[in-house]
């Protein structure tokens, strides 16, 4: 046993926690620039408790997921505003920016000279500027993460910027900020969370600790999505709900979220993922409806490869554990685990990758380009192209 686990330097959890960003805030620095999503109406709490601490602060909104135009524009601006915190209040994208923003504005030289694939991948040398992520979805897990997925819309890609020193100074992860969440949102983010942690639980680099953080987030996500999906349904057709029932839910997926951040960070992903990336790239779907749709057909190509090819593998055992925790059924065998992923996918509404624009031509395109994603090295078994075209052809 043999493993390294790395992760935001501080983490605070809990309904309320939000309000102690401008204390903690005031530590690092003074002038802010708070990086939000398109609508900055999610970062209010935030913006709000920063100006009547008396914290100057200039607002950013990504209007998408992020380009690594929006990462050079926020870093232009944040330097003239001589900024000295930056704090990300958004869902994935506004934290990935407000990351990448941060390395920017204490590493010299161009953004191209530090991403993989589309530019040089030179090491960062420099800690970041002093950077804050406040999660206002339960999907992603990126501010316990040590990378920065940007879009490269002129080789239609997506590129992460990937170093130790983007790990947030301190993640900030409040329930509350998640309880009007719509429908939709609550579905792609809880099971982008959840495709998280399968995969980094069935992943060949999982260790002790993040087997543990998977275990308690998949029970979790098991018992609490279904819950937080109807009351958003319910609270979108009446007035907001805040019965203790949703609070209980909204919490179980915002925990769930950060420990499958916890997890992939230092277990790394599989196959989902390693398809996510290129299709993310090419067609304008969010991320969390993308895994979704793959989770059980990868589920499936994965364990037949295993029985096939790697019947002694500590894997096989691993998925039926993942049938068992989502289940809680003590006799869950694997088809059980995948069955339950298929009706949750189903309940959830998430539509099939061709309501995205995929179609049979790109499964060539896509299947090459998923071969050679830095996820796809998690997966428990190597996947051949047929394998791989199979579950994207299921997926469609
Ligand atoms: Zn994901």
């Amino acid at each position: 046993m043999n493993f390294e686990f790395a992760t935001a330097a501080r983490i605070r959890f809990g309904p309320g926690v939000v309000r102690e960003v401008p204390e903690l805030a005031r530590r690092l620095g003074r002038r802010v620039f708070l990086v939000t999503g398109r609508s900055t109406g999610r970062a209010l709490p935030v913006a709000q408790a920063l100006e009547t601490a008396g914290l100057p602060s200039v607002t950013f909104p990504i209007p998408g997921e992020p380009t690594t135009e929006d990462v050079l524009l926020g870093v232009r601006t944040a330097k003239q505003e001589n900024a000295e915190v930056v704090i990300s209040c958004g869902g994935g994208s506004a934290i990935d920016a407000g990351k990448a923003i941060a390395a920017l504005l204490t590493n010299p030289g161009d953004l191209l000279d530090y991403l993989e694939i589309v530019g040089r991948a030179r090491p960062l040398a420099q800690p970041s500027a002093p950077f804050i992520a406040i999660p206002t979805t339960a999907g992603t897990g990126t501010e316990v993460t040590r990378n920065a997925v940007l879009a490269s819309p002129a080789h239609r890609v997506k590129v992460s910027l990937r170093s130790p020193l983007l790990l947030p100074r301190l993640a900030v992860v409040d329930p509350e900020l998640t309880y009007d969440l719509p429908p939709a949102v609550t579905a792609s983010t809880g099971l982008d969370a959840l495709t998280q942690l399968i995969e980094a639980f069935v992943s060949c680099r999982a260790n002790p600790m993040t087997d543990a953080l998977c275990r308690e987030g998949i029970r979790r996500v098991a018992r609490s999505l279904r819950t937080a999906y109807r009351l958003a349904s319910a609270a979108n057709a009446a007035s907001p709900a805040r019965s203790e029932e949703l609070k209980t839910a909204r919490a179980d997926l915002a925990l769930a979220s950060l420990f499958s951040g916890l997890a992939l960070a230092n277990a790394g992903l599989g196959a989902v993922h390693g398809f996510a990336a290129p299709i993310g790239g090419m067609f304008a779907a969010p991320h969390g409806a993308i895994c979704a749709a793959l989770l059980p057909h990868v589920m499936r190509a994965n364990v037949h490869a295993l029985r096939q090819r790697a019947p002694e593998s500590d894997a096989l055992s691993r998925h039926k554990e993942v049938a068992r925790l989502l289940t809680a059924e003590e006799h869950a065998t694997a088809g059980d685990g995948i069955v339950w992923v298929r009706e949750l996918v189903r309940e959830l509404q998430v539509p099939p990758l061709s309501r995205q624009g995929i179609a049979e031509a790109h499964v060539d395109e896509l299947v090459d380009r998923a071969i050679q994603a830095s996820s796809m090295k998690g997966n428990p078994i190597v996947l051949t192209a047929e394998e791989l075209a199979e579950v994207l052809r299921s997926a469609l």
